[in-house]
This record gives structure tokens, sequence and C-alpha cells, in this order.
């Protein structure tokens, strides 16, 4: 179970922190259902004085999902407020979290000051986290792949997933953070060398982008400040294109693009003690991410060839994760004892309780 907002098409942080494991996941078979969800919801959270901007990113996102190669026949894939059911489970956990644990979200706190709230925090994106939960647990997800930024949300889920079965009985399911198992992976850095890729710094190498925007972003990436001439020694830290070569790039490369180097250390050695020019460096990134996102380039344009088909695929989407968020409602209604009129047990005792005070 795992999702994006759309606030923007998707980009190679996306692509590397999540979207490659999901499809890495898809083919392999080992899970008995996968789900990923387009979180409008959420993102009308600090998007909410611009519906049609979060209106018009659903189809880009679903299209890249497609692009990427998550497969409907596989994973059911759908929208978040198509899902009334996500609403109610939020509703009853907030009781099981207090304002000051929300304050302490490492993440939240980070985005209410990049998007300037202080004060002004509309209550339903300070409360996002409790919101996610209900996204995780109604479809008792056990593996969540996301990017770092998302610890603090599954850690979140899991309180409330255990402070629930504490109260009302076991009933939830305990979610896992699946992360990626490479370093550069976990937050890829924007290309301005900004802590973070984000729709919303736009920053971004969208994964739909022509070959052209690609590499002149590439090439006016940030790199060693220091660095200055070609000879001068370069520095490895905070320098984003060797984060992105440590994100996606593998041994076969440097035979196709840059056979003077046996490998990445090789590169990056030469770079530390000076001698290799940025631009080189850069001209081999672009070849490495021009090979990776050409043929989902070329899939998206065939599916955008049937837009109507998409909203389609969409719609089942919905309709079967309703129903198994369903399930799960009722799970929760019943362990809370909310479940008034399917409990025949209930209206006998309840009889047979004002009976004898009667009599
Ligand atoms: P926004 O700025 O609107 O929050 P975003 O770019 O942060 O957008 P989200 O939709 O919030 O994207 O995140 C979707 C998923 O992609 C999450 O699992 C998140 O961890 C992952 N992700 C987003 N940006 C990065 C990144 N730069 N590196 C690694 N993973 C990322
Ligand atoms: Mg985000």
């Amino acid at each position: 179970m795992t999702g994006d907002r759309p606030t923007g098409r998707l980009h190679i942080g996306h692509y590397v922190g999540s979207l490659r494991r999901r499809v890495e996941l898809q083919n392999a078979g080992d899970y008995k259902k996968m789900f990923v969800f387009i979180a409008d919801a959420q993102a009308l959270t600090d998007n909410m004085d611009n519906p049609e901007k979060v209106r018009q990113n659903v189809i880009e996102v679903a299209l890249d999902y497609l692009a990427c190669g998550l497969d409907p026949e596989k994973v059911t894939l759908f929208i978040q407020s198509q899902i009334p059911e996500l609403c109610e489970l939020s509703f009853y956990y907030m009781d099981l979290v207090s304002v000051s644990r929300l304050q302490r979200n490492p993440t939240v706190k980070t985005e209410i000051q990049m998007r300037g709230f202080e004060s002004s925090i509309p209550v339903g994106f300070f409360t996002y986290p409790i919101s996610q939960a209900a996204d995780i647990t109604a479809f008792k997800a056990t593996t969540v792949p996301t990017g770092e930024d998302q610890k603090p949300m599954i850690e979140q889920a899991t309180e409330i997933v255990r402070r629930f079965n504490y109260i009302y009985g076991e009933t939830l399911v305990e979610p896992a953070i699946l992360l990626p198992d490479n370093a550069a992976c976990l937050r890829l850095p924007g290309t301005d060398g900004k802590a973070k890729m984000s729709k919303s710094l736009g920053n971004c190498i969208y994964l739909s982008e022509t070959a052209d925007e690609v590499q002149k972003k590439v090439m006016s990436m940030y790199t060693d400040p220091e660095h200055i001439h070609v000879s001068d020694p370069g520095h490895l830290e905070g320098n984003t294109v060797f984060t992105y070569l440590d994100a996606f790039c593998r041994p076969e490369h440097f035979e196709r693009y840059l056979p003077d180097y046996p490998n990445l250390d090789e590169l990056k050695a030469h770079y530390q003690r000076g001698g290799l020019g940025d631009m080189k460096v850069k001209r081999f990134l672009n070849n490495i991410l021009q090979e990776e996102l050409e043929p989902i380039r070329q899939r998206r344009k065939e599916f955008e060839k049937d837009i109507p088909a998409i909203y389609d695929m969409l719609h089942r989407g919905c309709e079967d994760a309703r129903a198994v968020a369903a399930d799960t409602l009722d799970d929760v209604r019943r362990a809370m004892k909310i479940n008034y009129f399917d409990d025949a047990e209930l209206i006998a005792e309840q009889a047979k309780r004002f009976k004898e005070s009667a009599e």
C-alpha cells in the first residue's frame, strides 16, 4: 500500500524512492494484494484554494504510474477521495492521537515551515498523518514502500494501530515501512542541491520531461561550488550529480558511456583528486538518465492516446478499494461497539435489561 499526492507530475525522486520498488514488488508477485493510490484529499489539505491543480494532476500521476510499469491487472489503482470510509476511519483515529504528538512529527514540522503556514496551519494539513494512518490501515497493509520522509507517518500509523488494538481488541494490522536499500534513494535531493526533490519546491526532473529538458536540467545541476577549474580537487558530499549517479548508475553504464573508468568508485576518486570536469560527469549522468527515462516516456505517450480508458480503470480501482475499506470499517465499528443494528445480541440484551427493570 502506498500513494502520491497529485500536486504535480511524478519526478525521479518518486521513482527511486518508491515507484521503482513498487513495480519490482508487483512483478515479483510476493504480495497477495497491492494498492497504489492518488492522494487527492491529502493534496487539498495544502492546496484547498487550488482544486483545479489537484484535479489536473490526478490523471498526470495515473499516467506516470502506468508509464513506469504499474499494471492495473496486478495492482489496484484508486483515488483517495472516492473512498469515504477513509474519512470515517480518520475521525475515529483522531481520538487516539494527542495534539502534542502531531506537533512532534518532524516531516510535518518541515513542511509547515516550507509552506509558511506557521500559526495558520489548516487543521486538515496538521492532522494528515492521522488520515494517512487511515489510508494504510483500511487496506490492512503490511508493507508501505516509501521514501525516508514518510518514516514519521508510518510510526504514527503504527502507534494508532497499537493503541486501537489495545483498547478495542486485535483489529488492525501494523504496517512496516519499506525504504530503498540504496542510501542515495532515501531522499533524492533537488537539482538545486536542496535536501529533497519535491514538486512543491520546483527542483525536479520529471519522468515525463522531454530528452532536451532533462539534458538542460542535468547540465545546469548543482555540483561543488569550490570545483571551479577542472584541475581543482572536487567534493562529493552534497554534490547532487554524484548523488544521482549513486541512485541510477549501474556497472554496465561505464562500458556503454564512459569506458575510461571501470566503476563509480574510480570516477569519484578522480573527481576528488582533481582533473575531472563537471561537464564530463554531467554528460555521463545525462546518458544514464536518458536510457532510464526513454522507455517511460514512450509508454506514457501510448497511454495518453486513450485517456477515457484510464479514468475507467481508476473507477474500477476505486470500487475494488472501497469494498476492502468497507470491510475494515465493519471490523472497526464492531470493535468500537458502534455497530448497533447488526448486533442481534445487543438488542436482545437491552430488551431483557429493560424488561427486567420494568418487572
Ligand atoms: P509534495 O511536495 O506535494 O509533498 P512530493 O514531491 O513530496 O510532493 P509526495 O507525493 O509527497 O511527493 O510523495 C510520494 C512518495 O514519493 C513518498 O513515498 C515519498 O517518500 C516519495 N518521495 C517524494 N520525494 C522524494 C525524494 N526526493 N526522494 C525519495 N523519495 C521521495
Ligand atoms: Mg511530500
